[in-house]
């Protein structure tokens, strides 16, 4: 039988976190989802991350096949190293919502992570992290985003100002301000779901994420930093998810949806954050500039003068911002005469080496290094470095449970910090996140993988789903990411490329 589907979307919700939430009865109405369900773990892609994570999520294809491997896109271009963050047009296969649109369905997607610039279906599209900033054109149809603002005035689409303004803030004011925020969403939600009968209904939640790499000792009693009267205090946000959860749940079961919550990775504690390119800028192998901090200062001046720019200076000035947008912070300042090895990350666990040098004993020796690393109290630091396909000599390394590599110009900071709760990122992904289906949906088994998930919701709408025979399917080739941005390229779209960097950065995700 055709059923119609609602997904609920909790960005980085992991047992780890439910589990302890259920048991000290916050979360009653996702403890009657797991009882009365399918429950069980979701294994997130490699890097678990969530562009990655959600775009495997929307095509059926695991990391390596659509190659979206992080918030940027990171290439080669006449020798020099360049990045460029990625948006919903680098996701080049063909993703649920456009066959289930092509086949007719109505189709209503709120929040979903690398949904931006929003991209024409059949019903609506509200853009998800990151959207540059709220005055973008981030709904599908255009005109819906007036109607948003009607239906939830003040409705705030970003995340931008949060990260750095939440360190002088107390949990209840960051618990606070972010249940605010989700509360925005589940009142467009409900207030969506009343108003017509949609096919496939999806809403997300991004705060989940951000509340756990922030206050992660808060609600992992097993965390040397952890109290018992900070887990009351974030206990509260998750009482509230569950509660708007619910009303979402309601809405769906009283119109016939099979209803599926998910996340695109779990979470854990982060005990070291590794500045890996810091380290091989101490062992002479990543070699900077001399006038390295004037580029990354007037980089970031140029970027952030975007708005003057465009309306006082001439064509040729623009377009050296432009350069300057794109052509991001490290590329513009490594010393490609002297430079061996450097390292592009994306605070998470997983990180690639690029090797400059052809010189194999050089690169041997850099990555027996690498491998060998530990913290002070001599564990290791690297769980393995591998080879990876594609152009370029490059690298895979994936750090120790626990590991982040996070980084991306070198520092005079040292290259091995333990962070500082309320301060950085104290909770970092790992990939077991979490799936519960109500009892219409009939998995094959526990645990799924997230690139399984959108084959649950096509045959659901008895639509035939094989994504390795999608059209325009990614090949893995960095030149083919590259095009996928040039074909975008506008100085609007550069210039967004530019405020949605700086609002990762503020976040803490690069
Ligand atoms: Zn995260």
């Amino acid at each position: 039988m055709m059923r119609k589907v609602l997904v609920i979307g909790i960005d980085g919700a992991s047992w780890d976190v439910l589990n302890p939430m259920i048991q000290s009865g916050c979360m009653p109405r996702l403890q009657h989802a797991v009882q009365k369900g399918f429950s069980g773990t979701l294994l997130s892609t490699e890097p678990p991350i969530t562009p990655t994570a959600w775009t495997s999520f929307q095509t059926g294809l695991p990391a390596h096949e659509h190659n979206v491997l992080g918030f940027r896109s990171f290439f080669m271009e006449n020798g020099r190293f360049r990045s460029s963050i990625l948006f919903s047009s680098s996701m080049r296969s063909r993703h649920i919502w456009r066959i289930l649109s092509d086949h007719g369905r109505r189709v209503c997607i709120l929040n979903l992570p690398l949904t931006y610039p929003p991209f024409p279906v059949n019903g609506i599209l509200v853009s998800g992290f990151p959207v540059p900033s709220g005055d973008a054109e981030y709904t599908f149809p255009p005109e819906f985003k007036k109607e948003l603002y009607d239906i939830v005035p003040g409705f705030k689409v970003m995340q931008s100002g949060i990260g750095a303004d939440q360190k002088e803030m107390q949990i209840e004011e960051i618990v606070d301000r972010w249940s605010a925020m989700m509360f925005q969403k589940a009142r467009l939600a409900i207030h969506l779901l009343r108003r017509e009968p949609w096919d496939v209904f999806m809403v997300h939640i991004q705060e989940s994420d951000l509340i756990q790499h922030y206050l992660w000792p808060c609600m992992d009693p097993s965390d040397p930093a952890h109290r018992i009267e900070d887990f009351v205090r974030v206990a509260a946000f998750y009482s509230r998810l569950d509660r708007l959860a619910g009303e979402i749940i309601d809405e769906g079961n009283s119109r016939g949806f099979s209803v599926m919550l998910l996340s695109d990775h779990g979470f854990q504690r982060c005990r070291h954050i590794v500045k890996i390119n810091n380290w091989l800028h101490r062992k002479g192998c990543l070699v900077l500039r001399k006038d390295a901090k004037r580029m990354v200062v007037s980089t970031i001046k140029r970027i952030m003068d975007l708005p003057a720019l465009h309306k006082w200076k001439s064509t040729m000035k623009h377009s050296a911002v432009k350069a300057a947008a794109t052509n991001q912070y490290l590329g513009s300042v490594i010393d490609y005469e002297k430079t061996v090895a450097f390292v592009e990350t994306n605070a998470t666990h997983v990180a690639f080496l690029h090797l400059l040098t052809a010189d194999s004993l050089v690169c041997n020796r850099i990555i027996d290094e690498i491998k060998a690393l530990t913290d002070p109290g001599g564990a290791g630091l690297v769980r393995t470095v591998s080879e990876l396909e594609g152009p370029g000599n490059r690298r895979k390394i994936v750090f120790a449970d626990g590991v982040a590599a996070a980084g991306i110009v070198p520092d005079g900071k040292p290259w091995l910090e333990t962070p500082i709760p309320f301060k950085q990122h104290v909770g970092m992904h790992h990939r077991s996140g979490v799936i519960i289906l109500d009892d219409t949906f009939e998995p094959s088994r526990m645990p799924l993988e997230i690139f399984e998930v959108p084959a649950l919701i096509m045959s659901r709408q008895r639509i035939p789903f094989d994504p390795l025979k999608s059209d325009g399917r990614m090949t893995g080739s960095l030149e083919k990411t590259k095009g996928a941005f040039a074909s975008f390229g506008s100085s609007d779209a550069d210039k967004e490329r530019g405020e949605v960097e700086e609002q990762l950065r503020g976040l803490g995700y690069l």
